[in-house]
């Protein structure tokens, strides 16, 4: 196959955040025909694909109608019209992540059961219908403080996720269909990005990350890359990350969230099958990053170097509580100025608080430093309204 600048080769991109924006600077590079769908016109991506097209990906024909003259087709987001998806795949469109796959990981509920059903560690769980079943079992004893409910869909960042430690917090669970599952003691919340292609033998993995998350806005604030774990803990989340894939069998990246507990034990949390936050450092420390993986394993291209070149610490930058509007940097030329730091803006004309407005990435000789610079920079930085 020929892709190179080879506009018959369409590539569509189903969501137009800044994950497809980052996707997109890098299909650039390689001249990949691109095409974005999303119902802003405004999105991070519009201005950055070859062909933009407005609309939801929620609707069985506009995902169609968009899907039928590309080659291959991926997605930023999980929650798109996955029968649109099966239908295109039936098409002999290339579709990945795999239409069932993604019905499986977009809900919560069934993910765990997948990982049951594979022998993969992750926390017990039940399903429940909502808060009242919660309170039932609870009554029951068969569901004890601490857990977490998880509504099985439509969560992200952290939204539709609820720690319960005591009876006040029953009066504060969250509405619809969950999952509940025993709270893990989290000692490091670790991600390890994985991918496969026919073209490259066995599974590739980017190091493994170590996330600190900010408690109010339960998203990551932090990010450290190599983790701060013992060679031994991360040759087994490496290898737990590609038990994952392996059952999965998809294409394009599985991001794969991991919790280690203060017995050393780790768990699987969650998977993403496409670009992922725990992965952003890589524009900027390693030889390929996570976002040209992804469409290089889509379109079963050989996978890149995953080498990273120099210790990383990668940061969200996120909008600053009490400011909702039109956007507004504060200390940004200043944050510039500092040594192994490089800057990502994702072009979002609005902020809102703990909304992600962009990312910014240090990189330098040790850890040590790149975390001290890292601290430095976001104390200057404010997006604000
Ligand atoms: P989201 O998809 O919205 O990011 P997650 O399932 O990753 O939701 O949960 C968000 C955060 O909630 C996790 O990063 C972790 O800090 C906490 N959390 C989730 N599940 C558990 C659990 N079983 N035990 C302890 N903490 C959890």
């Amino acid at each position: 196959m020929n892709f190179i600048s080879n506009p018959h080769i369409k590539l569509g991109i189903l969501g137009g955040g800044q994950l497809g924006k980052m996707m997109l600077l890098s299909t650039a590079n390689y001249d990949v025909y691109t095409k974005v769908l999303d119902p802003d016109p405004h999105c991070s991506s519009a201005p950055f694909c070859s062909e933009f097209v407005q609309g939801s990906f929620n609707d069985y024909q506009t995902v169609i109608d968009f899907g039928k003259d590309c080659q291959y087709l991926t997605v930023e987001i999980e929650h798109v019209n996955t029968d649109a998806l099966h239908t295109l795949k039936s098409m002999g469109v290339e579709v990945h992540p795999d239409p069932a796959v993604l019905e499986v990981i977009k809900d919560k509920g069934r993910q765990k059961e997948f990982y049951r059903e594979k022998g993969i560690k992750t926390s017990d769980f039940q399903w429940v219908e909502g808060p009242d079943e919660i309170v039932r079992l609870v009554k029951e004893g068969s569901l004890v403080f601490p857990f977490v409910q998880k509504t099985r869909t439509a969560g992200y960042d952290g939204k539709g996720v609820k720690m319960v430690r005591n009876e006040e917090d029953l009066h504060h669970l969250l509405a619809g269909p969950s999952v509940v599952e025993v709270a893990v003691p989290i000692k490091k919340e670790l991600a390890v990005i994985v991918a496969q292609s026919d073209a490259t033998p066995g599974i590739v993995a980017f190091d493994v990350v170590d996330m600190e998350f900010n408690p109010q806005a339960n998203l990551v604030e932090f990010l450290y890359s190599p983790a701060n774990v013992s060679q031994h803990i991360k040759d087994q989340a490496v290898s737990l990350a590609k038990s994952v894939l392996q059952g999965f069998n998809n294409r394009g990246l599985l991001a794969v969230e991991l919790f280690l507990d203060e017995q050393d034990e780790l768990w699987v949390n969650e998977v993403a099958p496409r670009p992922h936050n725990s992965g952003h450092h890589t524009i900027d420390a390693n030889v390929t990053s996570q976002f040209e993986q992804h469409w290089r394993s889509v379109l079963n291209l050989p996978l890149g170097d995953v080498t990273q070149h120099s210790p990383a610490v990668m940061v969200n930058i996120l909008g600053e509580p009490g400011y909702e509007g039109p956007v507004t940097y504060e200390g940004w030329s200043d944050a510039m100025n500092h040594k192994g730091v490089k800057m990502h803006v994702y072009g979002k004309k609005t902020t809102k608080p703990f909304r992600k407005m962009g990312h910014f990435t240090v990189i330098s000789d040790t850890l040590d430093e790149a975390i001290s610079i890292a601290r430095n920079v976001k104390n200057k930085l404010k997006v604000v309204s």
